[in-house]
């Protein structure tokens, strides 16, 4: 049903060995929304999505996405679910060429619309069309996130996780990727969950968002509502 979420994470609780990375975290995304996670190094926020993914592993809790509870299934077939993700440290196949990469995120589906969906992707990211032919580990390190993006999207997901994105880049650079993934939001609906250190941002774009510390969630709201709170501000946006 329209009303009910794209992503649902319940009470889930993610362990390393006995270090406990997530705990108890409750969190949505609704469809056609743009949700942000913030949180400083360390907060849990790879982990959450590397739970969303089964590896590892949610000790407890329940993960639900479109409808069926995918919290005990193979991360092979959770990847197979239209649920793609663009990894911190975006990992590109560095020596292959961009098409090449394209590829293979088409390939995840078997997408038979590859054409279409390039010229499509030549829109949203000219710079990816210039750099066709050169192998991804010639771009600049903004190049490469719009390829790891662009990557991702080969694949047609429901759901997009994006980890990180402006990391390492450049301010104009990062705040390209940033206005590309609220324009794809847009014009597609497509759903996003960001997960971001770079607050300002991030929780610009986002429809809500949340507030990670130490594996826990402790503060969540529009995105507008985040940005104006003091606390925010002091922790995530001095200098931003
Ligand atoms: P960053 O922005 O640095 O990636 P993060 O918010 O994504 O930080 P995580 O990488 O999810 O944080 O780490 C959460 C906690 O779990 C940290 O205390 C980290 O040291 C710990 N941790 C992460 N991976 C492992 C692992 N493989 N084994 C043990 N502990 C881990």
């Amino acid at each position: 049903s329209p009303f009910s979420p794209l992503l649902a994470i319940r009470g889930v609780t993610t362990m390393y060995g006995n270090i406990t990375a997530l705990r108890s975290v409750d969190l949505h995304v609704d469809p056609g929304e743009i949700v942000t996670l913030i949180g400083a190094n360390g907060a849990g926020k790879s982990t959450l999505m590397m739970t969303i993914f089964g590896n590892p592993r949610a000790a407890e809790g329940q993960i639900v996405f479109d409808g069926h509870d995918i919290t005990h299934r193979p991360t092979h077939e959770i990847a197979r679910l239209s649920i793609a993700q663009s990894p911190e440290g975006r990992r590109i196949f560095s020596r292959m060429t961009v098409l090449e990469n394209l590829q293979m995120g088409a390939a995840v589906i078997g997408n038979a619309h590859f054409e279409e969906d390039l010229e499509r992707i030549f829109m949203l990211f000219p710079r990816i069309k210039e750099r066709i032919a050169q192998r991804g580990g010639t771009l600049s390190g903004g190049e490469q996130q719009m390829l790891a993006i662009a990557r991702a999207l080969m694949s047609r997901p429901r759901l997009l996780l994006l980890d990180e994105p402006s990391l390492g880049l450049a301010p104009l650079v990062a705040r390209h990727i940033f206005d590309a993934v609220a324009d794809l939001n847009r014009r597609t609906g497509l759903t996003v969950l960001l997960v971001e250190q770079n607050a300002f941002h991030a929780l610009r774009l986002a429809h809500r968002g949340y507030v990670m510390v130490n594996g826990e969630i402790t503060m969540s709201g529009t995105g507008r509502e985040l940005l104006d709170r003091p606390e925010i501000k002091a922790a995530y946006l001095e200098g931003g």
